[in-house]
C-alpha cells in the first residue's frame, strides 16, 4: 500500500459526517473519540483480525464467546467504524446477492431457498447479538418494503413475489394502498420482508468494540497493514511502525481489499451516499403515518431508499454510485456533492410536507462489490491460516455478522456452510486502465438508469397529486414543463 493511499484511508474528510458519528467526549477513556495506540515494535497474537468494521468485530466476538482464553488482536487503518460499518443507513434486512428469480436460475430452487433462509437467519443473529450484549443501538423491528415506482418495476416485483410464493418463502406482495397505509409515499405496490429492523449501525460497532475490550481483546487503531509476510512458517503482518506474528489472520477489509492484493478475486471499491434530515415535525410524521421501524427501498438499484430514526429524522440513501479508483480527492468531492444535491431534491419531492425539511447530515462510504453480487468468504489462496470475509455489495449489515460468525467457527475447527459465497475467490478482473474505464462506464450506465427512472416516477406522481399540492415541489414544475415519455 502506498503512503498516499494510507492517508486517504485514514483521513478522507471529504466523505462527510454520518448522522451517527460517535460523540466526541475526550474525558471518557472508552469514548470512540479516543483512538487506541498504533502497532509498534514486534508483537504476537493467536489471531489477528484486520479491519474493525462489523465483520472484523463480529469475528472477534464469536471467537471470544467460543474460545475465551485466546489472545486476539484487532487492527484497523483508522478507528472502528471508519469504513462502511460506521457510515451505513441502518436498514437491517434479508437478501443476499442477486434477486431470488436469478438465484433460482443460477443455483436451482433448493440452493436459492437456503440462500434466502441464511439471510433471514443473518438478521436474527444481529438482533440476537445486540440483545445479548445489551447494545443500545435504537433497534426498531419493522418490515422492509421493496416498492415499485414504475409499471415495469411493478411487473418485475409481481414476478419476484410469485417466485417467493413458489419457493414457500415468507415474503408477501402488498398493494400500493396497503403500503401507503403504513408509509404514505408514492408507489405502485411491492413486496414486504417481515424479518427486518432499523438500527444505528455505528452504535453496533462501538457496542461490539466495548464488549471486546471488556473481554481482553487488544485493539490497535491507525495501524494499516501494509503487507502479509511469513516467518518460520507463520503469517506476519507488517505495519508502518511494527509487525504482528500470529497463527491465524482474518482479513475483514471489505472495500479496501484491492490495495492488499490478496488474490480473492475482484472486490471493487464503490462509494455510496446518504443524508439525514432534522427531526421531522410531529405533524409531518403523522401525515406520513410513520412511527415504526419500517424501511422503504426502491426496486430499481441505486434509486433512493429511506427510513425514519427513533427521534424522527428521515435517513435517505442511494443516488449515483462512484468508482473512486483513479479520481483525485477534489474530483471525488465534486462528484459526491452532486450526488448529495440530487438526493436532497429527491427527498424534497417525496412528499409535499417534506419540501422545506432541512438536511443536517450528508455522507458517503465505501462498500465492496463483487461482479456476481455475492460475498466472498473463505481461505486466502488455499492457505490454512489466512482468511478473507467481505464483498457484501452494500447489504452487509446482516450478512457481515453471519459471515463473520461462520469464519470464526471455521478458525476454531468447524467447517464453512455449504452456500455459494463460501469460496476462495470471487470472479476476477484484470487490473489496469482499460478495465477501469469499462467499469466507470458500466457504473455510469446504472446511475443514469436509476436517475431517469426516479425522476420519471416523480413527474408521474406530481401529475396525480391533488391540485392543492401541485406546484409546491420542483417535480411538479418539471411535470408541467416536460411531457412524460415512458
Ligand atoms: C452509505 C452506506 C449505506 C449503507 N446502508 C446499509 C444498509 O442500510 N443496510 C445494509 O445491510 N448495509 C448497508 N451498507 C453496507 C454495510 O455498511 C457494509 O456492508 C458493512 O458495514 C461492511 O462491513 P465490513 O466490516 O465488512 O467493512 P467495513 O466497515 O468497510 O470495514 C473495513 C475496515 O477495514 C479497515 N481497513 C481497510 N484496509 C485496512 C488495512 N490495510 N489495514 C487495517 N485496516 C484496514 C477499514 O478502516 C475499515 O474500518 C451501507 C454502506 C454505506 C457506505
Amino acid at each position: 500500500m502506498a503512503a498516499s493511499d494510507r492517508t486517504t484511508l485514514v483521513r478522507d474528510t471529504g466523505q462527510g459526517t454520518p448522522l451517527w458519528a460517535p460523540a466526541r467526549s475526550r474525558d471518557d477513556a472508552s469514548s470512540p473519540a479516543v483512538p487506541h495506540q498504533e502497532v509498534a515494535g514486534r508483537q504476537s497474537a493467536d489471531v489477528v483480525i484486520v479491519g474493525a468494521g462489523l465483520t472484523g468485530l463480529a469475528t472477534a466476538q464469536r471467537l471470544v464467546d467460543a474460545s475465551p482464553g485466546r489472545d486476539i488482536v484487532v487492527v484497523d487503518a483508522g478507528v472502528p467504524g471508519a469504513g462502511a460499518s460506521g457510515r451505513g443507513t441502518g436498514l437491517l434486512g434479508p437478501r443476499v446477492g442477486p434477486a431470488i428469480e436469478r438465484l433460482r436460475l443460477r443455483f436451482g430452487d433448493s440452493t436459492a431457498v437456503r440462500m434466502h433462509q441464511a439471510s433471514v437467519e443473518a438478521v436474527r443473529r444481529v438482533i440476537g447479538l445486540v440483545e445479548r450484549l445489551g447494545i443500545d443501538c435504537e433497534l426498531r423491528p419493522g418490515e422492509q418494503f421493496v416498492v415499485a415506482r414504475s409499471v415495469r418495476a411493478a411487473a418485475t416485483l409481481r414476478a419476484r413475489g410469485q417466485a417467493y410464493r413458489e419457493l414457500g418463502l415468507d415474503v408477501s406482495e402488498r398493494s400500493a394502498a396497503e403500503i401507503r397505509q403504513l408509509v404514505d409515499v408514492p408507489n405502485q405496490g411491492g413486496l414486504a420482508y417481515p424479518t427486518a429492523a432499523t438500527l444505528n449501525p455505528s452504535a453496533v460497532v462501538w457496542g461490539l468494540a466495548q464488549s471486546l475490550a471488556a473481554s481482553g481483546v487488544r485493539r490497535y487503531d491507525n495501524s494499516p497493514v501494509v503487507m502479509l509476510d511469513q516467518e518460520g512458517g507463520l503469517p506476519v503482518l507488517r505495519f508502518p511502525a511494527g509487525s504482528v506474528r500470529t497463527r491465524t489472520v482474518v482479513f475483514a477489509v471489505n472495500g479496501y481489499s484491492d490495495r492488499l492484493r490478496l488474490g480473492v478475486g475482484a472486490v471493487l471499491p464503490i462509494e455510496v451516499h446518504a443524508l439525514a434530515t432534522a427531526a421531522l415535525p410531529e405533524s409531518t410524521r403523522r401525515t406520513l403515518g410513520w412511527n415504526h421501524g419500517a424501511a422503504v427501498l426502491d426496486a430499481e438499484p441505486l434509486a433512493p431508499y429511506f427510513r425514519l430514526t427513533g427521534d424522527g429524522r428521515l435517513v435517505l440513501g442511494g443516488g449515483d454510485a462512484i468508482y473512486p479508483v483513479g479520481l483525485s480527492s477534489s474530483q471525488l468531492l465534486a462528484r459526491r456533492t452532486k450526488v448529495w444535491d440530487w438526493l436532497e431534491r429527491r427527498l424534497h419531492n417525496l412528499h409535499p410536507d417534506l419540501i422545506d425539511v432541512p438536511v443536517e447530515h450528508r455522507w458517503a462510504g465505501r462498500i465492496g462489490l463483487t461482479l456476481d453480487g455475492l460475498p466472498v468468504v473463505g481461505r486466502v489462496a488455499g492457505r490454512q491460516d489466512v482468511w478473507f470475509v467481505g464483498g457484501c455489495c452494500g447489504h452487509g449489515l446482516a450478512m457481515s455478522v453471519f459471515n463473520a460468525q461462520a469464519v470464526a467457527d471455521a478458525v476454531l475447527g468447524g467447517s464453512l456452510p455449504q452456500l455459494p459465497w463460501f469460496r476462495e475467490r470471487a470472479p476476477w478482473l484484470p487490473p489496469g486502465p482499460p478495465i477501469r474505464l469499462l467499469l466507470r462506464r458500466y457504473v455510469a450506465a446504472l446511475n443514469r438508469r436509476a436517475r431517469q427512472e426516479t425522476e420519471r416516477a416523480e413527474r408521474r406522481n406530481a401529475e396525480g397529486r391533488p391540485r392543492a399540492h401541485q406546484g409546491r415541489n420542483p417535480a411538479d414544475r418539471a411535470a408541467r414543463s416536460r411531457p412524460e415519455v415512458l
